[in-house]
């Protein structure tokens, strides 16, 4: 016979209350004596795969091991082996500092285990993801026609994006269809022209003026041309907020164009988008809201642990019609569509790739509301503000040279003595746990690159590490 019982739950995976309290409790201690701690830990601690080989035995053993033992043996085997991307001194890459709040969401969204792909399923959570997203829509300059969702992050948003814009403008077939963007564009939009299938002789590259920014005039051109040739050109992404510089292109002359020519312009904002929020930004990013469609990042200027991405289409029919399908298992989800769509019970999963999704917005709603947006504004307009006193405090400097002026809470410049001297500033700077940076290329040269946009980074950090890298190597 076989040994499965089927009699009693006395096996279930289920524990006692007391048993899941003391858990529960004793991982919110060890976060947050990491936090508490975080200051004097090192911003970064790599390894290498043998190393990493030694400290974990690969086994799923039969038999129970305590929770306490576990978690011991993720504190010393695992976890110090990795970038703190919340450190004060992190400003590699794109630094992401999600707050307490935010991170009880998602601590809350896994124990309520949402299902958050139709609304039968999740009416209250749906609901307010659309209220996440009426906010978003309102900082960015949308109309209530607008639609969005939130996604695992940027990439996803910029692909969901593109396959939006694929849709509506190039219909069933769109092998003559060519998009358009330019050296600073991220490689997650490469990456989704690949997943699209679209060949890599139908995605042109437009130069970039002294400010790293796309010229709308080579744009115009470049479209002329292509439709001369017979070719359909669909789609332009933009940059608002580039990566590497923090470059934003001339969005409103890029709309400008693009209406012209009946290009679709979709606006990858994923890491400055929310920079809209602080004046100085705001400025920055005049005509982000001519955009047909935008990517936006709530895991890095939103201040939200992984994964929060979000897209918002200007007009929201156009990402309901690219993704809507109603198989026979879901008919029982079906909704009733609105005059608007964010106006009508919305099932999330016809807006996206994922039919199963996390409670994304609930970490989003509780860190806005309980900071309140004031603070929020107050958080993102620091980054930008030190990001211009390092500017200024690198045009100082007797030995860095500055490589692109301090945009979005990005800064590059380089050392006094060449490339493998600056690579080595860097891993140095790694190496003693003090902080991190990371490198890029500014017009082909080799750059250090500070990304400032953590709200626990204080001035003394950023000159801890800018005074760091000053020193001779
Ligand atoms: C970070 C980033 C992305 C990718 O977003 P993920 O959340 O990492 O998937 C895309 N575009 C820009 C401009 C970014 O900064």
């Amino acid at each position: 016979m076989d040994e499965t019982s089927v009699t009693g739950p006395e096996r279930s995976l289920d524990l006692t209350a007391a048993e899941m309290r003391a858990m529960g409790y004793a991982v919110v201690d060890r976060l947050v004596d990491r936090i508490e701690g975080l200051d004097g830990a090192p911003a970064w601690r790599g390894a290498t795969r043998a190393e990493m080989r030694e400290r974990l035995a690969p086994m799923a053993p039969g038999e129970p091991t305590p929770f306490e033992t576990l978690l011991e043996e993720l504190a010393g085997a695992v976890l110090p082996y990795r970038g703190s991307v919340d450190h004060p001194r992190f400003f590699a890459f794109v630094p992401s500092c999600p707050t307490w709040p935010g991170i009880l969401g998602d601590l809350l969204a896994a124990g309520l285990n949402v299902f958050q792909g139709t609304w039968l399923e999740s009416a209250g959570p749906s609901a307010l993801e659309l209220e996440v997203l009426s906010w978003f829509k309102e900082w960015v300059g949308y109309p209530e026609s607008a639609a969005g969702l939130l996604m695992s992050g940027g990439s996803a948003a910029n692909l969901t994006g593109m396959v939006t814009a694929r849709t509506e403008r190039l219909g069933a077939s769109w092998d003559d269809g060519v998009l358009y963007v330019s050296r600073q564009t991220h490689s997650s939009v490469e990456r989704a022209a690949r997943i699209l299938g679209f060949r890599s002789d139908r995605i042109r590259t437009i130069a970039v003026d002294d400010g790293f920014r796309m010229r709308p005039a080579g744009l115009r051109r470049a479209i002329v041309e292509d439709r001369a040739r017979g070719l359909r050109p669909f789609l332009v992404v933009a940059n608002g907020g580039a990566t590497s510089t923090g470059a934003v292109d001339p969005l409103a002359e890029l709309a400008e164009v693009c209406e012209g020519e009946g290009a679709w312009l979709h606006v990858d904002a994923a890491y400055g988008g929310f920079a809209i929020l602080a004046d100085r930004g705001r400025a920055a990013l005049a005509g982000l809201g001519r955009a047909d469609s935008i990517t936006l990042d709530p895991h890095k200027w939103l201040f939200q642990p992984f994964e929060a991405g979000c897209l918002l289409v200007r007009r929201g029919r156009d990402l309901v019609d690219a993704f809507h399908i109603m198989p026979d298992y879901l008919q029982d989800t079906e909704v009733e569509r609105g005059a608007l769509p964010d106006d009508a019970e919305v099932n999330f999963a016809d807006r996206g790739p994922q039919l199963t999704r996390s409670f994304r917005a609930l970490k989003i709603w509780l860190t806005v509301r309980f900071w309140g947006l004031d603070r929020i504004r107050e958080s993102v307009a620091r980054g930008i503000a030190l990001a211009e006193r390092a500017e200024d405090r690198i045009r100082r400097s007797p030995t860095l040279e500055l490589l692109s002026p301090a945009a979005l809470g990005i800064v590059c410049f380089h050392g006094p003595d060449g490339e493998a001297a600056d690579a080595e500033r860097i891993r140095r700077l790694s190496e003693s746990g003090v902080g991190m940076i990371s490198s890029t290329r500014v017009g082909g040269r080799y750059a250090l690159r500070l990304c400032i946009l953590n709200h626990r980074s204080r001035w003394e950090d950023v000159e801890t590490v800018i005074s760091h890298l000053e020193r001779p190597v």
